[in-house]
């Protein structure tokens, strides 16, 4: 694969496109993923992407001011100064030429752009993200109060230009926070959500919902997951983390039943009515903290056959490792994005009887230093 050279590279920190190639990079990654796990299991060669350019479907920028200029970009790596960014080379090139347009609308508009110092100003963030294989598109416009000057005419100009965009949203965040969304969201135009197919399903995803921000890979990723878990169709399977309720949907037709667990209402409230718009009927969800339900589970001795977890960076706790252990599932498997809390997490699993088989890493976030990774452990006899 060629090296690109991004002009931003130096910059922004996000990844380091052009340093090595991609090549090399898949190479460094299992290395990456063997370091932290490779004392516990047998770890494969990564599987990379076919093209890994422009993969992102999900792109933010912050704005800004500079002078009399209004620039949307991102943070440069472990500072607030904004790195102005068009064309990024991981990210939907619709996306960029959308924030382009609407940097361009709060200059013509003369909307205030958010300042983080003194906590005045109007505009703070531009969230995209893109169905893949719906080619559905949903703008968030993250603003620090509900007011909105000129919504109706910023809103007619951005379709005006963009007639690609499915639905509009603007998201309020008045704290003074290093997230991005805020709770409440006000749909402007369309829907409020955009839809996805990844494994033959139907998906809906709200702004607050998470879903993978790269769909081809997901698919690998979910397929490795699947087979992993080795169902037979009469298995009682928990999915621990699971968003949107991708993970356990695309397995409810090869196991008896499912149940995720998440902590994001909203995303729960996408899980059921993806369920549903899939005919999905040996699935239920719950909007509770995976550690705590789980825990509940174990001391009321309910039957789990096999647990899938997908847990943030920061990775699992000890008590839900624990929990894992009374309820006993025959087998575990560990969607992580991030190896070395997958591997600290592996050292609890072990003192539990879990011993880990094999990992499979999926390279989600080309030219970056984060790698995907599927682990399967057995319950020892
Ligand atoms: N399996 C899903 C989502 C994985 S991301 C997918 O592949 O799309 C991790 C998810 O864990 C997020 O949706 C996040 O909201 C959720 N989460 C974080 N902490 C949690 C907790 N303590 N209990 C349950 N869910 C949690």
């Amino acid at each position: 694969m060629i090296k690109e050279k991004c002009p931003y590279v130096d910059k922004c920190g996000a990844c380091h496109m052009g340093k090595t190639s991609y090549e090399e990079e898949l190479i460094e990654k299992k290395g990456l993923v063997e370091k932290h796990i490779g004392k516990y299991c047998k770890v494969n060669d990564v599987a990379g992407m076919y093209y890994p350019f422009h993969y992102r479907n999900k792109v933010h920028a912050v704005f800004g001011r500079s002078k009399d200029d209004v620039i949307a970009g991102t943070y440069a790596e472990g500072t607030h100064t904004i790195v102005p960014i068009q064309d990024c080379l991981i990210e939907d090139a619709q996306a960029s030429a959308i924030i382009k347009t609407v940097t361009e609308l709060i200059k013509s508009f003369k909307l205030w752009v958010y300042n983080e110092d003194t906590g005045r100003g109007l505009m703070r963030h531009i969230l995209i993200r893109k169905g893949m294989s719906t080619k559905q598109i949903m703008v968030v416009l993250v603003t620090a109060s509900p007011e909105f000057p000129h919504k109706n005419n910023f809103v007619s100009e951005l379709r005006k230009r963009h007639p690609e965009i499915t639905t509009i949203v603007q998201n309020i965040n008045s704290q003074n926070t290093t997230f991005v969304l805020g709770d409440k969201n006000k749909p402007l135009y369309g829907e409020g959500f955009i839809e996805d197919v990844l494994c033959g399903l139907r998906f809906r995803i709200s702004p607050n919902s998470f879903y993978q921000v790269n769909a081809a890979q997901t698919q690998v990723l979910y397929k490795k997951a699947i087979q992993a878990a080795a169902l037979t169709g009469k298995e009682t399977v928990i999915d621990a983390y699971c968003g949107i309720g991708t993970i356990g949907m695309a397995m409810a037709s090869k196991a008896g039943k499912v149940l995720g667990i998440e902590l994001n209402k909203d995303a729960v409230r996408d899980a059921k009515a993806n369920a549903k718009r899939n005919h999905i009927e040996n699935i239920r969800f719950v909007a509770a903290d995976a550690t705590e339900y789980m825990t509940r589970m174990s001391q009321e001795r309910e039957k789990v056959d096999v647990v899938v977890m997908d847990p943030p960076r920061s990775g699992s706790t000890e008590a839900f490792v624990k929990a894992v252990g009374s309820l006993k599932p025959d087998r575990v498997v560990y969607v992580s994005c991030n190896p070395e809390t997958l591997g600290r997490d592996l050292g609890w699993f072990k003192k539990q009887g879990y011993v880990a088989e094999e990992a499979w890493p999926v390279d989600m976030f080309g030219w970056t230093e984060h790698c995907e990774c599927v682990c399967l452990l057995n319950r020892s006899k």
